[in-house]
């Protein structure tokens, strides 16, 4: 189920030209197909990771600018769907390329 506070943060950083890159990165309306598979950002597996879908909001000390889930090696883009992908973190649901949780891994074949 997709979480209200997402949205709300989409919504938010909608209004911010600061996040207007990443947030172009984070269309939900691309993902169609799969929506009912998203990343549901309040559970607890969400929590336990820290996670958060814009990444730039991140308060987690191991966060750098710059890391987000589309530059991730579990950021499984083959399967994806518009701006999100399974992550296997996420229990295979979908998160969002602008999204970061505390296991990011940096993929160097993908860019920052
Ligand atoms: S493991 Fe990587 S792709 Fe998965 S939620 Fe965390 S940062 Fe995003």
């Amino acid at each position: 189920m997709l979480s209200r506070r997402f949205f709300l943060k989409a919504a938010i950083s909608l209004s911010s030209a600061a996040y207007a890159s990443s947030l172009l990165a984070c269309d939900i309306s691309t993902l169609k197909k799969n929506l009912a598979k998203i990343f549901d950002s309040s559970s607890s597996t969400a929590k336990r990771l820290d996670f958060v879908s814009v990444a730039e909001e991140s308060k987690n000390s191991k966060y750098k600018k710059g890391d987000r889930c589309g530059a991730c090696s579990f950021f499984n883009a083959k399967k994806g769907e518009g701006d999100f992908a399974p992550c296997s973190f996420a229990s295979n649901r979908f998160v969002p390329s602008c999204g970061w949780c505390k296991q990011y891994k940096k993929d160097p074949k993908k860019g920052a």
